[in-house]
């Protein structure tokens, strides 16, 4: 087996990402794949892009890497070694080599000062230190030594086969834990990092971590041996917490002077012919029902009745407090005066357009099922019946496999998705936390639902 990167058992995404810089950029904002050095003309030798040049690094202590030239990006770079600079910033993704350990427990773990109080109460793990860039199964040097750790294996999947003794930690990014800490202690009351352990030991994968490949489908496009920096696909390593141009966004549609109109949209015509039987209803009624129906639901009333044409912007601060719960810095609006109609719109367009990322998870699932309902039509005109069209469809259902990557290979090469033409209104950052959130709501219920501890040791002991 040759070299396999760990990934973030969080959110899937991997730790060893390179990126390479603008010309206007210095030294340090190019790195390879293992966080130092640069990605040269070698490497990006597929790269012709006008504007990309490569320019001797002569200062480089390595006299064979002084000796390669640096790629240094132009605005249409094409290399998938690195994310060009053009693209995201250093500050957006320089955390993403950084993974943090969620390491075993030892017998004699005692308290010492700095532990989460979770961290206490534990009986499999503790949060040790962050590695930075760790290396296939190594994590190396941890920053700080936590309860004398300094370095650990690290692994996605469950221990049992690896034929070790150890018990290697949980290799995680520190925002994505942050994000689990609060998620946790949201759904659960507390933050179960011992559940995550078992949850790693019964599920754990590699490389998908916990979740389906098909809900990660941007993930699983990046996740080569390498990691593929593919085009449109920066989101996935832009820092989740601290992201630029949200709080703007946020505080732009708080309004210093007059408050918004109560409700938005026109009203349009009254016409005699139509009748609303909802032109009845008192406005105060009307927003009571609102308050039950799916955002759907209210998109059609809006159609077929005048009473619901205009709506009210209570309804879509609700919206955004319901629908959006990892946008948690809309709560400094609290007693301000809000736009929450624009605020709504602004921040749907913001994290990948509302529905984007469904719509394609719902096709590339979609994807296998059409290609198994095809070839079935196919053999049937062709008269197999019973046996014979068993055995007809074992041969030819192996390649339906790779017809479905070729169709996703093609949907992304003309920028269907991930699409390299995204809205200019896409913020990088807010679109992977609610990537990540999505995730982790889906671990968190899958912790949720481990069976209780004595129950696993009752299976154990009835296995053995
Ligand atoms: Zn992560
Ligand atoms: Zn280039």
């Amino acid at each position: 087996m040759g070299y396999s990167e760990r990934h973030c058992q969080l959110c899937g995404v991997g730790f060893n990402v390179g990126r390479i810089r603008k010309a206007d950029e210095p030294e340090s904002a190019a790195w390879h794949y293992y966080g130092t050095d640069f990605i040269t003309d070698v490497d990006t030798a597929e790269c012709e892009a006008e504007g990309c040049t490569n320019i001797p690094r002569t200062e480089h202590p390595d006299p064979v890497v002084s000796a390669e030239a640096e790629h240094i990006a132009g605005p249409n770079c094409k290399s998938t070694q690195g994310y060009s600079g053009w693209r995201i910033t250093v500050e957006e993704m320089k955390d993403i080599l950084r993974c943090l350990c969620i390491a075993a427990k030892p017998e004699d773990w005692q308290p010492e000062i700095g532990d989460k109080d979770y961290e206490i109460d534990t009986t499999y793990c503790f949060v040790a230190g962050v590695s930075k860039c760790p290396d296939e199964f190594e994590a190396g040097e941890l920053t700080p030594t936590r309860h004398g750790l300094s370095d650990t294996m690290i692994n996605n999947e469950a221990m049992e086969g690896l034929g070790s003794d150890e018990e290697w930690a949980i290799p995680v990014h520190e925002a994505c834990f942050q994000m689990f800490e609060r998620v946790s202690r949201e759904k659960l009351g507390k933050v179960d990092i011992d559940g995550l352990w078992r949850l790693r030991d019964i599920e754990g994968d590699w490389p998908e971590g916990f979740m389906d490949p098909l809900k990660r489908i941007d993930v699983t496009i990046v996740s080569e041996q390498n990691y593929h920096c593919a085009l449109g696909t920066e989101y996935l390593v832009s820092h989740p917490l601290r992201v630029d141009g949200l709080d703007q966004l946020i505080n732009s549609c708080a309004l210093a002077g007059e408050a918004p109109c109560k409700v938005v949209f026109d009203i349009g015509q009254a016409t005699e012919s139509h009748r609303d039987p909802f032109a009845a209803l008192s406005a105060e009624l009307c927003e009571l029902l609102l308050g039950h129906l799916e955002r759907r639901d209210v998109a059609n009333m809006r159609l077929v009745s005048r009473s619901f044409r205009q709506l009210p912007q209570l309804y879509f601060r609700r919206l955004v407090e319901s629908e959006m719960p990892w946008i948690w810095e809309v709560t400094t609006l609290k007693g301000r005066r809000v736009d929450w109609h624009n605020l709504w719109c602004r921040l749907s367009a913001a994290d990948g357009g509302a529905g984007m990322d469904a719509q394609e998870r719902h096709w590339l699932q979609q994807l296998p099922q059409d290609k198994n309902e095809i070839l079935r039509q196919q053999l049937r005109k062709e008269g197999l019946t019973g046996m014979e069209m068993s055995k007809e469809w074992a041969k030819r259902s192996l390649n339906l496999k790779q017809q479905v990557d070729d169709d996703i290979k093609a949907a992304n090469d003309a920028g269907k998705w991930p699409a390299d033409t995204r809205k200019a209104t896409e913020i990088r950052g807010l679109r992977n936390r609610r990537r990540i959130w999505e995730d982790l709501e889906e671990i968190v219920k899958r912790i949720a639902a481990l069976p209780p501890v004595e129950e696993d040791e009752d299976a154990e002991s009835r296995v053995w």
